[in-house]
C-alpha cells in the first residue's frame, strides 16, 4: 500500500537538502553562539547568515527578524507584549484565528481585562472591511489587529493590505499570522503596514520547532521569554542553530521559482476538486474554490453523513491517505473546528476533511486518494 501525505498544512516533509544543511550545522556549527571564541562566533555567524537570508525574503532589516521556537511563540509573543509593554487595551481578531492566538486573545481578555472583538467572517472565512473600519473608528483604545494571513483549515486569504491600511489609519498595530502562507505566497512587508507577523519552518518544508517574528522596527519589545540577551534582548534562549539554518535553507529553496511551484499545485489543486465534483457530487467544497482568494495548497470539503463518515479519517488512513479533520492541533480530537463553526458549516452528522498539497505531491496520488475515497465515504 502507497502511503499518501495530504496533511502538508499541518507540516510539510521536510527536503532531504534542508536534512543535509541541518546535518553539517549540527556538525560545523557545534559551538554555543553566545561564546566569544572561534566555535561560538562560527554558530553566530551561521545564525546572522540565516537572517540575512530570511529578511530579504520578505524585505525587511535583518534587525526586524527573530527567531523563535514556532510559530505558536512568535503569536504569544506579539499578544502579550502588545498587552504588557505596547500600552494595548483592545484586541480584534477573526473568529477562525488559528489557537495560538485565539486562546491567547482569550487569556489576556479574561485575565487582564483587554477588550476582545471577535469579528465575523463570510461563509468562506473573510473578514468585512467595514466592519473592522467601524470598530477601528469607534474608539480610541490602542488597539491590536489580529488577523491571519491564511487560514489553516480552509485557506481562505485576508486581505491583508487592505487590513494594514485601516491599521495605519486609526493608528492600530497590526499582526498577521502568516504561518501558512510564508514559503507559499511572497510577502513583502515593507509595501504594507504590517507591526507583526508570525512564520513557522515546518510549514514550508523546513524542520520542526523553529520559527520567525517580524518586528517593525517602529516597535520595541522586550523579550517574552526572559534570560539571556540572545536574540538582541528580544528572545532569551539558547538558539536552535541548524534549525535556523535548516528553516532559511527551506525557505529559499522554497521561493527560488516559487511561480512554476505555485502553478503546479494550483493545476493539482483544481484537478483534486473537479475529481471530487465528478466522482462524489453529494461532497461541497468549504474552501473558495479559487486560488485568488484561497491558499494554494489547501481545500477542505464537506462529506454528508453515510454509515462511514464516522470513522472516514480512520479509513484514510488505513488506505494509507493522511490528512486531516481540521487543524492539526484539533485533529484526532472529537470536538468541532471553530473554523468550520464559524463559517456555518458544521453539521453534527456530516464530516469536513481537509487535504492539503505541496509540490511534492502528484496527479498519480490524487487518483489514488479517488480509489480510496470511494470505500470511506
Ligand atoms: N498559526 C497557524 C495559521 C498555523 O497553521 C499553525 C500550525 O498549525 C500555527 C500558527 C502554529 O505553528 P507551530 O506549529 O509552529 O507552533
Amino acid at each position: 500500500m502507497n502511503s499518501i501525505y495530504l496533511d502538508n498544512a499541518a507540516s510539510a516533509p521536510i527536503l532531504d537538502e534542508v536534512i543535509e544543511v541541518i546535518n553539517r550545522s549540527l556538525i560545523e556549527h557545534n559551538g554555543n553562539p553566545s561564546s566569544t571564541h572561534r566555535y561560538g562566533r562560527t554558530a553566530r555567524a551561521a545564525i546572522e547568515q540565516a537572517r540575512k537570508s530570511v529578511a530579504q525574503h520578505l524585505h525587511a532589516s535583518i534587525g526586524e527578524i527573530f527567531f523563535t521556537s514556532c510559530g505558536t511563540e512568535a503569536n504569544n509573543t506579539v499578544l502579550n507584549c502588545a498587552v504588557d509593554q505596547l500600552g494595548v487595551k483592545r484586541l480584534i481578531i477573526s473568529s477562525i484565528e488559528h489557537p495560538s492566538v485565539r486562546n491567547t486573545a482569550f487569556f489576556l481578555a479574561e485575565y487582564r481585562g483587554i477588550e476582545l472583538i471577535e469579528l465575523p467572517v463570510s461563509e468562506f472565512g473573510r473578514i468585512d472591511l467595514v466592519e473592522l473600519e467601524d470598530h477601528l473608528a469607534r474608539s480610541d483604545q490602542k488597539t491590536l489587529v489580529s488577523i491571519m494571513h491564511a487560514n489553516n483549515e480552509i485557506g481562505t486569504i485576508q486581505p491583508i493590505a487592505e487590513i494594514g491600511h485601516l491599521c495605519q489609519k486609526y493608528n492600530a498595530l497590526y499582526h498577521t499570522d502568516a504561518v501558512q502562507t510564508i514559503g507559499h505566497l511572497p510577502v513583502d512587508v515593507s509595501a504594507s503596514y504590517i507591526s507583526f507577523l508570525s512564520a513557522s519552518g515546518h510549514k514550508f518544508h523546513g524542520p520542526k520547532g523553529v520559527g520567525f517574528l517580524y518586528v517593525n522596527s517602529d516597535n520595541i519589545i522586550e523579550p517574552y521569554i526572559r534570560g539571556g540577551s540572545q536574540e538582541r534582548n528580544v528572545r532569551a534562549g539558547t538558539e536552535n542553530v541548524a534549525g535556523i539554518v535548516g528553516m532559511a535553507h527551506a525557505l529559499s529553496y522554497c521561493l527560488d521559482n516559487l511561480p512554476e511551484k505555485a502553478q503546479y499545485v494550483k493545476e493539482l489543486r483544481k484537478y483534486l476538486i473537479d475529481k471530487m465534483e465528478e466522482k462524489f457530487p453529494q461532497t461541497e467544497l468549504v474552501s473558495y474554490p479559487t486560488t485568488d482568494d484561497c491558499l494554494f495548497t489547501i481545500t477542505n470539503f464537506h462529506f454528508p453523513q453515510s454509515p462511514k463518515s464516522d470513522l472516514m479519517l480512520m479509513n484514510l488512513d488505513i488506505g494509507g491517505i493522511s490528512a486531516s479533520g481540521g487543524s492539526a492541533c484539533s485533529s484526532g480530537a472529537e470536538k468541532p473546528s471553530h473554523v468550520i463553526e464559524a463559517i456555518n458549516r458544521y453539521d453534527e452528522d456530516g464530516k469536513c476533511v481537509r487535504f492539503s498539497l505541496s509540490f511534492l505531491n502528484t496527479r498519480d496520488e490524487i487518483d489514488q486518494l479517488l480509489v480510496v475515497l470511494e470505500k470511506c465515504v
